[in-house]
């Protein structure tokens, strides 16, 4: 397990139990929206609001120590941060999937940055389909 307390001390962030709460809640699920953390959060702190769990996470995603992965059509969706990678999104179930970036998509990256002398520093890449078992769902 991650220790959440060093993660948000590192990061200029008092370790509040909502906080650790709210990173062990998303590093068990992967990438979810406010309203599933609030679904979530809801059982070990139940007077909690909506409010509040969304201030900590805009305040956590300012300090770097969550990212906030834009879905197109959906609500964002927030995952810890973490070595750049792919997304492959269920339009269906909107579940995110992650994939590394492998050398051959870097050289994608850099050849299309590099020509523009554009600095890459940062990817997010968010690709668009079908899970599995969605399609299994759609075939049956
Ligand atoms: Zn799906
Ligand atoms: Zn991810």
């Amino acid at each position: 397990m991650t220790d959440y307390v060093k993660l948000l001390k590192a990061n200029t962030l008092k370790a509040t139990f909502q906080r650790i709460n709210i990173l062990d809640i998303i590093d068990k699920h992967g990438h979810m929206s406010v309203e599933d953390i609030y679904d979530e959060i809801i059982k070990i702190h139940p007077s909690i609001s909506l409010a509040t769990i969304y201030k900590n996470i805009i305040l956590m995603v300012e300090k770097a120590v969550l990212v906030e992965v834009p879905i197109s059509g959906r609500k964002p969706k927030y995952e810890l941060s973490k070595n750049d990678h792919i997304h492959l999104v269920c339009t269906e179930c909107g579940d995110v999937e992650d994939k590394p970036c492998i050398e051959e998509t870097d050289k994608v990256f850099h050849a299309l940055t590099d020509s523009q002398h554009f600095k890459l520093h940062k990817r997010q890449v968010n690709l668009y389909g079908i899970c599995e078992s969605c399609q299994a769902k759609i075939a049956s």
